[in-house]
């Protein structure tokens, strides 16, 4: 069906049907459990990406193959959201769409050396890929901490993740200063600053994204230290 796959670039039959989760974080607070580097936590997340992969592998054909991955789902988690709330199924509160981490992007207690073990193959051996940690910081590192963060993402199996670091542009178009921080207000010439961050994926500008996207882009938190 795709052009790619007639033309002959991609084999149809190596392609992945991928069962792509949303929200384990709510599913795990339904249940009673704390989104943190906790045990009881890490054998829920265990219990539902074992399960996905064991039916994977039981269903998966030689030309037919599932895999499973944590889906960014940009406009679909506060659908997901949303429509779960109109059905009338428990839903946080404290939010406006579903989580696609193992950790609370707005927590403030969950460190940064938390996250990593929150993403490291204690919770995601058994995903097949797309699981893909964002490393919020309040600003830089320098080039030794970033060498031994990176130590410790490898200690901890830690394979996807991004360091993200808030960016400002000014909106004065002849001005047009970029501050590696997070600012409202120009220092160069006073005008209002547009905030860029990696909301999901690609860095871009945080007006650009959905209303849901912009509450929850506001609300997360970025580290001030790496503990
Ligand atoms: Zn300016």
């Amino acid at each position: 069906m795709l052009n790619a796959s007639k033309a002959g670039y991609i084999k149809m039959n190596k392609l992945f049907s991928t069962i792509g989760e949303n929200g384990i974080n709510e599913a795990a607070e339904f249940v009673g459990l704390t989104c943190n580097y906790n045990k009881p936590y890490r054998d829920f997340c265990r219990l539902v990406t074992g399960t996905i992969s064991e039916q994977n592998k039981l269903h998966s054909k030689k030309n037919f193959q599932f895999n499973q991955e944590f889906v960014p789902a940009e406009g679909l988690s506060s659908k997901n959201y949303n429509w779960d709330k109109e059905e009338g199924y428990w839903v946080p509160e404290d939010r406006v769409l579903y989580n696609s981490y193992f950790y609370l992007a707005d927590d403030v207690n969950t460190s940064v050396l938390d996250k990593f073990r929150l993403h490291g193959a204690e919770f995601t051996e058994l995903l097949d890929g797309g699981v893909g940690l964002h490393c919020n910081l309040e600003e830089h590192l320098s080039q030794f901490q970033y060498v031994k963060l990176i130590d410790f993402a490898i200690a901890q199996g830690t394979s996807y993740f991004t360091f993200n670091v808030p960016n400002s542009e000014c909106t004065n178009e002849r001005c047009h200063h970029i501050v590696k921080q997070p600012l409202d207000v120009c220092p160069k010439c006073g005008a209002p600053m547009r905030q860029w961050t990696r909301v999901i994926g690609f860095l871009r500008p945080v007006d650009n994204f959905d209303k849901y996207r912009h509450i929850e882009a506001k609300r997360r938190y970025y580290a001030k230290e790496v503990k």
